[in-house]
């Protein structure tokens, strides 16, 4: 057996393994039984660790380095080869009972966010992110990095991405978007939603929902929707993309715009080459690259007056309260802009501040510039001099996220990356597709869809974010086109 066919049945050997443990995790976060709980984390602590072994044993090792010096591979081999490579030394690089240490430490710390989070009390959150953020360090110790420790840490979430590179995307939106949102509030006409203020029974938001779906081309054979608590979309493998949603009755834009965001999600990783499976190279370029697709769907699809002229009359179908409802109507309410304290509430205007926020706090932080004990205040000010609101608690404010408590730094800007890359991405289709608009109109998605396929989704993790961004639009990731968007569009809802 020649080497790279070792190393691809080694690779699939992992790759079966983790489609059982994605397989319990969606269960665990849908039916699972109450009582199930316990047993599962067992059975998916014994998986991860099967899968752990895989990845950084020494045959494998082996099979990389003779391979990483073969030049006659194909373009997949060698990304695969590149990208399970990079995995292999970063995994390597931590020593087993560290990382066990670690795994220890967040449980306790992600317990004690929770408690924290519902008593509004971070004193005793303080010492456990204090914790996090030691490890965090050692770990971009053990990975390595050139000048900033907070690169180590983005490279887990968006391959090729550093700090300096993040400052110089921030920057320029920033002295934009305050002064922009400043004059939208100030001296704009704020849209009516007066007509949503009803309830709508949760099983026909689920039909709303899936025909969605369906309009958008997403794979019922190859996929199925459910609801949960926090919405999530998880591959299970080839063949396999489910999505998640939530319903609540007195919000019907809410849970229509949080399929459409999984839905983009999905169509993503339903679209990557089949070739490419089991291959370390089955899934989005990263997590920013992700994130473009489902908010693309969600915002520059599901937010703009096209999609509203084609699905209005679908919606009148499912709720025919709302059949005299006019298409500008809908379009309007789905954009009200609104600076508020929750991250995942906000507005597509408001958004990448309250990333720009953790992003800074969380670099200085791991950098050691300031101090976790200040973070509740710091937080209040910079909430205040971006957005102009001001938390009355630390559950509305420092501890509303999960991330922080699970060691997971570096990985809030992948969802301002996600909305720069969209901007830049939809600005091409555009360009190469210049009837887009009338498409979308009409209900024919499937023109947009293709294209995202074409140039998108069939490439899985060939290429890093900035290689793929370049080789799609032809330049490096810009955040001009995202504020032109957001400029062009609200200026024009809200009559400035
Ligand atoms: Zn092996
Ligand atoms: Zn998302």
């Amino acid at each position: 057996m020649s080497t790279l066919t070792a190393y691809k049945e080694h690779l699939q050997e992992i790759g079966k393994l983790q489609s059982s443990l994605a397989l319990l995790h969606w269960d665990q976060r849908t039916y699972l039984p109450k009582k199930g709980h316990d047993s599962r984390a067992e059975v998916i602590g014994k998986l991860s660790k099967m899968v752990f072994e895989l990845a950084i044993c020494d045959e494998l090792g082996r099979y990389l380095k003779e391979l990483e010096g073969q030049d006659d591979l194909s373009l997949e081999d060698r990304a695969s080869v590149r990208v399970v490579g990079k995995a292999y030394r970063r995994h390597k690089a931590i020593p087993p009972d560290f990382y066990e240490r670690f795994a220890i430490a967040r449980s306790r710390s992600e317990t004690a966010w929770e408690h924290a989070k519902a008593t509004s009390g971070f004193k005793h959150f303080q010492p456990h992110l204090e914790e996090m953020i030691d490890f965090s360090r050692r770990f971009a110790d053990y990975y390595g990095y050139e000048k900033n420790p907070y690169d180590a840490l983005l490279e887990e979430y968006e391959p090729g991405m550093t700090t300096s590179e993040l400052n110089a995307l921030n920057e320029p939106l920033r002295s934009k978007l305050v002064p922009f949102i400043k004059r939208l509030l100030g001296k704009g006409k704020r849209p009516q939603t007066g007509f949503l203020k009803r309830t709508f029974p949760i099983d026909r938001q689920r039909e709303l929902s899936l025909r969605v779906l369906k309009a958008m081309g997403y794979d019922f054979a190859a996929g199925r929707l459910d609801t949960t608590v926090h919405p999530f979309t998880i591959t299970t493998g080839p063949g396999d993309v489910r999505v998640t949603t939530r319903f609540t009755e007195n919000d019907l834009l809410s849970g229509l715009f949080s399929s459409m965001h999984e839905g983009g999600h999905a169509l993503y990783d339903q679209g990557i080459a089949p070739k490419l499976r089991w291959s370390g190279l089955d899934e989005g370029a990263s997590y920013g690259i992700h994130e473009s697709q489902s908010r693309m769907w969600e915002n520059m699809v599901g937010r703009s007056l096209s999609f509203w002229t084609f699905f209005q009359p679908i919606l009148a179908e499912v709720f025919p309260e709302l059949a005299k409802t006019p298409i500008e109507a809908f379009y309007q309410a789905a954009n009200v802009v609104e600076p508020s304290l929750i991250r995942v509430e906000a507005d597509e205007v408001t958004y990448n501040l309250h990333i720009m926020l953790r992003f800074e706090l969380e670099e200085k932080l791991i950098n050691g510039r300031i101090s976790v004990a200040d973070l509740p205040h710091l937080w209040q000010e910079a909430m205040e001099r971006t957005l102009g609101v001001v938390p009355e608690d630390d559950a509305h404010g420092v501890l509303q996220d999960v991330h922080w408590s699970a060691g997971m730094f570096g990985y809030f800007p992948s969802y301002m990356l996600g909305n720069l890359y969209s901007a830049q991405i939809f600005a091409q289709v555009k360009k190469e597709i210049p009837e887009l608009n009338e498409h979308i109109a009409h209900g024919e998605l499937a023109n947009l869809l293709g294209w995202l396929r074409e140039k998108v989704h069939r490439f899985g993790k060939i290429y890093e974010p900035k290689e793929l961004m370049t080789l799609i639009t032809g330049e490096e990731p810009d955040p001009s086109y995202f504020m032109r968007y957001i400029t062009n569009k609200y200026s024009q809802l809200y009559q400035l």
